[in-house]
């Protein structure tokens, strides 16, 4: 059992990794390399922070992927963050990223080149730091597309060029890798191959199901959240029992 943290946040370094490295609990951070290097930020946070500048006027703009109407009240706020939020997620790389720019050109937004404090990455140094004391640091792209939603070579230039700056700013040792968004769709036979060209050790998704656990290079997680009840039932093992035990319910049911 491990516990896993994504994309590379400041706040893992300041809040979780003091709480891990006190009790022992072996941990995997997977770090998106361009994020850390602060050549970007993560779409998602580029999207809310656009969102809390939408126009206070009542307009209805059409930006392409989606409509919204504004103003946005306080109360649709998070609603309207995540229905955008899918709506881009299942969108072409290139097609999100133009949504996104158009967006900030209609309201007249400027988009921050480096991330505000609420978003704000890790550094090298604190990786290293973090690293030399027990955490693995493992890979998660360069810029955190769905790898199923770019082109071929992209996504080798995603999984190698991450895998490489990993090496490059903490050595040269053994890693894992995790797919970005990890649904079964953001991940597909090419793709599992890079990240073995790229030498990493094995993949993670971002999903569990009854099965496989085992499967080097799509290893199930169960998620976990602020609720103790599910956190227990994940890291106890009685999600995964539950699960089994439905299937196999299933199973001789229609046997
Ligand atoms: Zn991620």
């Amino acid at each position: 059992m491990a516990i896993t943290v994504d994309d590379g946040y400041q706040d893992f370094y300041s809040i979780a990794w003091p709480i891990l490295k006190k009790y022992g609990v072996p941990a995997t951070f997977y770090v998106t390399t361009g994020f850390v290097s602060g050549d970007l930020w993560l779409w998602p946070d580029q999207l809310r922070y656009l969102l809390t500048k939408a126009p206070q006027s009542q307009a209805t703009f059409d930006l392409g992927l989606f409509h919204i109407q504004t103003p946005l009240s306080t109360d649709a706020f998070e609603s309207e963050f995540w229905r955008v939020n899918q709506i881009l997620l299942m969108a072409d790389d290139a097609d999100k990223l133009q949504c996104l720019a158009s967006m900030a050109r209609t309201w007249k937004v400027e988009l921050p080149k480096r991330p505000p404090e609420a978003f704000k990455p890790v550094t090298w140094d604190q990786l290293k730091e973090m690293q030399a004391e027990g955490l693995e640091v493992g890979g998660h792209t360069v810029t955190h597309p769905s790898l199923a939603r770019v082109s071929s070579e992209q996504a080798r230039n995603e999984i190698l060029g991450c895998g490489k700056m990993l090496e490059k700013m903490l050595g040269n040792v053994t890693r894992s890798f995790c797919y970005p968004n990890g649904t079964p769709d953001d991940f597909v036979g090419e793709q599992v191959q890079f990240v073995k060209d790229a030498g990493f050790s094995c993949a993670v998704v971002a999903f569990a199901d009854d099965g496989e656990h085992h499967q080097r290079y799509a290893m199930r997680r169960h998620s976990s959240s602020s609720d103790q009840f599910q956190f227990l039932k994940a890291v106890s093992g009685i999600e995964l029992l539950g699960m089994k035990f439905r299937r196999h319910h299933l199973e001789t049911r229609y046997e």
